[in-house]
């Protein structure tokens, strides 16, 4: 039986636009910047961001799911 690694999270961030990736990706499917971090902070989920404060603050304009802080 292996033993997984549970702490670090399924996603990875993408340093560009923010946006949470699976772990396996290689490319962000959002934006094409291969720049992605392991080290990240706090998700959000964005469904409406015209409407989102949220999205406004963090500089949002598509709907998904984004890292608050990407390092
Ligand atoms: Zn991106």
């Amino acid at each position: 039986m292996s033993v997984r690694r549970a702490r670090l999270p399924p996603f990875k961030a993408c340093r560009k636009c923010k946006s949470l990736v699976p772990r396996e990706a290689t490319r962000c499917p959002v934006c094409g910047s291969t720049d992605l971090s392991d080290d990240w902070e706090g998700a959000v989920i964005i469904i409406d961001p015209e409407k989102s404060k949220i999205a406004k603050t963090l500089g949002l304009e598509k709907p998904g799911r984004y890292a608050i802080k990407v390092r």
